[in-house]
């Protein structure tokens, strides 16, 4: 089956699993930037969202009706104990990664995981067959479980000091990914579980998930999501392509699908931050953050968007029409508003 195909019928998959939501966008134009972050938590329904307890079952119950197709594992565990859960579909020689809610108050992209790897995980159909005999899929599945808990930004740490440390709070895990520091140095286990994970793993494609605040365009229309590539200077130009194919693989299935208004994310250089570092370990790398703001009538969209984008990654870097894309395309991906912070 095409990637087209493919596309169509995960689409058809994701209708069926908002939870009834309307695709209806509903964010008036003009409203204000709500950065430097998500910060809205009274917006969001957190009851519709999977507790640490519901996605450690869902993952669970995922692998248990599976027949043996999805591998659940834990790669460590937070400061107050939770597990980080990695799950893996597929056994193709090509390796796709994707990373959801290193921020703890970033929830949508989990749950469009969670339905990806149900889809990918509970069905022997042909198309996912392809996909699977081509890639191997794994997720970190809520990589940052304890501020998720708290619905912050940070990991939980309250006596943290130094660099990206909120005093009384946490780390901020999305700036301790640097190659050159060593797995035991890292006084974040979240990262340093992420960290080692991808040394051993070696993904090729690393999709990292967030939420931004919200932005309007010049005229006037929401923007619904933001990407970027690795910019860090030591980053192999090779595979700076082969990420920017990644964004336009992601622009052209949210816009395909509508309510999409894709942006550049305005994000920093350093190499701490997971974008730039899996660039700087030779994976392909791709940030995307969707628009925060996020109220009832906006999270069914946006986990479709996730889910979809998710999706057509896997097909697409099953089938090789992710490598026919123009990575020339991404340049013409418009910026949006006022630099930010996040990521
Ligand atoms: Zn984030």
């Amino acid at each position: 089956m095409s990637a087209r195909r493919v596309l169509a019928a995960a689409a058809a998959t994701a209708l069926a699993a908002t939870l009834g939501v309307g695709a209806t966008a509903s964010a008036a134009p003009g409203a204000t930037p709500g950065g430097p972050w998500v910060q809205d938590s009274q917006n969001v329904s957190l009851s519709s969202l999977h507790s640490y307890d519901e996605l450690t079952e869902s993952l669970q119950k995922i692998q248990h009706t599976s027949g043996g197709r999805l591998d659940l594992s834990s790669i460590g565990t937070t400061n107050e104990g939770r597990d980080i859960w990695f799950a893996q579909v597929g056994t193709g020689d090509r390796k796709v990664l994707f990373v959801t809610q290193q921020h703890g108050n970033e929830p949508l992209p989990t749950e469009a995981a969670l339905q990806v790897l149900q889809r990918l995980a509970g069905t022997n159909a042909s198309w996912v067959r392809d996909i699977l005999d081509e890639i191997t899929l794994g997720v970190v599945v809520r990589a940052n479980p304890d501020g998720t808990e708290r619905y912050q930004r940070q990991n939980v740490d309250p006596d943290c000091a130094g660099a990206f440390c909120a005093t009384g709070r946490g780390f901020d895990m999305n700036r301790y990914h640097d190659p050159a520091m060593a797995v035991a140095d890292n006084p974040v286990p979240e990262s340093a579980a992420l960290q080692q994970l991808v040394r051993s793993w070696q993904p090729d494609i690393t999709v990292d998930y967030h939420h931004q605040g919200s932005y309007v365009s010049e005229d006037g229309r929401l923007i619904t999501s933001s990407v970027l590539w690795p910019t860090n200077p030591d980053v192999d130009p090779a595979v700076v392509d082969g990420s920017k194919r990644l964004a336009v693989m992601f622009d052209e299935t949210v816009s395909a699908y509508g309510h999409g208004e894709v942006s550049l994310y305005p994000g920093g250089d350093i190499a701490g931050i997971a974008r730039n570092s899996f660039g700087l370990q030779g994976s392909d790398s791709l940030l995307v953050e969707f628009r925060g703001g996020i109220g009832q009538k906006s999270s069914g969209y946006l986990i479709k968007q996730a889910y979809l984008s998710m999706m057509a990654f896997a097909a697409g870097a099953a089938d090789g029409s992710l490598d026919a894309l123009d990575p020339s395309l991404a340049d013409a991906i418009p910026e949006q508003g006022p630099r930010v912070t996040g990521e």
